[in-house]
């Protein structure tokens, strides 16, 4: 695959010649009149990056939002790479964090035909040429240009060479690009953004091989899809002006643009691995939720007025390309998290069981996934008490383990020092007195714990924390009554006598 041109540094203050001028202006040119048609053309890179998957959700949101479709092509034409596994990773992320897309999957090489006989019809049509120049004489066209300080561009030799004589020789195809114009790209997110066309060059849309370049292959199929508006990275603002330059060589109509700034670290400099730009699917291992993941990626890049936390709802409902940000945008885990925290809490139960149980297995924690199908019914009635106390998915089963946690309860180390012979006997003294009690419910249990209390001048907050103990074996936990009642009359009695008894763990 052509490597793809490096944007040019850009601020809007640069109109030198080798810069694009950005007016800061913004340019809406597209009715929405026509059928909103988006697409996400990842490359099969073997995971769904942060930066992608947020490219995918604004093309995503924005076809929802106007009843229109999302297409997904995969743009696999570097075969040495390409791998199914690594195009299922892209999917999987994908329908993880439930986004769709209509109809299957574009194989961008698979349409390399098709390519390749446009351009010929730009070669027949006196709009592309053959370039025959050797590599050496490419090469010796870089030196030439670099040591008069010029960028290294195509000299556009071979526009009026005669071909008769060579027309057999090895050659590659060059688009025609206009000489002394402007092209203008009008962005939803940029602005009006201008490119000169003596930066641009004739570039290559037909490799020697016969194999269509990137920068073809792209402007065909986004014509051929019927692609409305192409939402992406403003990594890829420069090769949209070139795109556009095969656009108006085949008289075809350009989609709106709307190109996002890229996802910095929160040290400003471009988002990498080494600040957690991760494939989502991390992110699931890592105990987040798609909806919370959504609302996360959604706020890299668009806000709402001050709305941080919101449903993949109320993004779809409220979501405009207008109010996408033109600044970067910064990662920020702890604000991921603190989201993660929010979803967590206003989840319901049930899915929340299901997406525990589904991690629990991808992570291989066998006797967590078994403990949660065993003690389902359990488990989900005490959701509720331990959501408000989870930030991650995995410290909602890890807070959940007690149900299933096997006698003798292992003790933390931080919750050793509760249990001792004091707290062991007032453990044992309140078996005694839950044994009798009528109801297991939380009331009753907290009204006979209470008076045990009372009756020996020993304050709730003395009685909790090694209740809480014997019980889970640690020191955060739901309430303890309604640890009891969900555990049972007979499992929570003989947690607390077998605390009660077991001298020699804590003596
Ligand atoms: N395959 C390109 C990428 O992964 C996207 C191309 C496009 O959106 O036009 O960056």
């Amino acid at each position: 695959m052509l490597k793809k041109q490096k944007p040019a540094a850009r601020t809007a203050q640069e109109t030198s010649d080798n810069q694009p001028k950005i007016s800061g202006k913004q340019i809406w040119p597209v009715k929405l009149t026509r059928e909103i048609i988006t697409r996400f053309a990842p490359s099969p890179t073997g995971f769904l990056h942060i930066g992608g998957a947020r490219t995918a959700l604004f093309n995503w949101v924005f076809a929802k939002k106007h009843k229109g479709k999302m297409l997904l092509r995969i743009e696999d034409t570097d075969r040495a790479r390409f791998t199914r596994e690594a195009n299922e990773a892209i999917l999987d992320g994908l329908k993880w964090l439930g986004i769709d897309w209509h109809e299957e999957p574009i194989s961008q090489f698979a349409n390399r035909e098709r390519h390749a006989r446009i351009a010929m019809e730009l070669l027949a049509a006196g709009k592309a040429y053959k370039c025959f120049c050797s590599s050496e004489e490419l090469e010796k066209m870089r030196q030439d240009a670099r040591e008069k300080g010029l960028p290294p561009r195509y000299d556009g030799r071979c526009r009026n060479r005669s071909r008769q004589d060579r027309d057999d020789a090895v050659h590659v195809i060059r688009i025609k690009t206009p000489e002394n114009r402007q092209i203008t790209i009008n962005d939803a997110v940029q602005g009006q953004v201008v490119f000169k066309t003596q930066n641009l060059d004739d570039f290559i849309i037909l490799r020697s091989d016969g194999t269509p370049t990137y920068m073809l292959a792209v402007v065909v199929d986004d014509h051929d899809m019927k692609v409305s508006h192409i939402i992406r990275g403003d990594d890829h603002l420069t090769n949209t002006a070139r795109q556009i330059v095969i656009y108006e060589a085949l008289g075809w109509t350009i989609p709106a643009m709307a190109h996002l700034p890229l996802i910095h670290g929160p040290d400003g400099a471009k988002l990498s691995k080494r600040h957690g730009a991760l494939g989502v699917d991390a992110y699931r291992r890592m105990g987040y939720l798609p909806e919370a993941l959504i609302n996360y990626l959604a706020r890299l890049g668009w806000s709402h007025g001050d709305d941080e936390f919101f449903t993949t709802g109320q993004l779809i409902e409220w979501f405009s390309l207008e109010a996408l940000n033109k600044g970067a945008a910064r990662f920020d885990l702890a604000k991921l998290e603190n989201l993660n925290s929010q979803h967590i809490r206003r989840s319901r139960p049930e899915g929340l069981f299901e997406s525990m149980l589904s991690l629990a297995g991808e992570l291989g924690q066998t006797d967590d996934k078994a403990g949660l199908e065993n003690n389902r019914q359990a488990i989900m009635e005490i959701l509720p008490e331990l959501q408000p106390r989870a930030k991650t998915l995995l410290e909602l089963i890890s807070l959940a383990q007690f149900i299933y946690a096997p006698l003798p309860i292992k003790i933390e180390e931080k919750a050793a020092r509760h249990i001792n012979e004091q707290t062991r006997q007032m453990i044992a003294d309140i078996a005694l007195r839950l044994e009798n009690i009528k109801d297991w419910t939380p009331q009753d249990i907290s009204m006979a714990v209470r008076k045990f209390g009372d009756d020996n001048s020993i304050k709730l907050g003395k009685i909790a924390q090694p209740l809480r103990v014997a019980l889970t074996g640690r020191t955060v936990s739901a309430g303890i009554f309604e640890i009891m009642a969900v555990l049972g009359r007979d499992e929570s009695l003989k947690r607390l006598r077998d605390q009660a008894a077991n001298q020699a763990a804590t003596d």
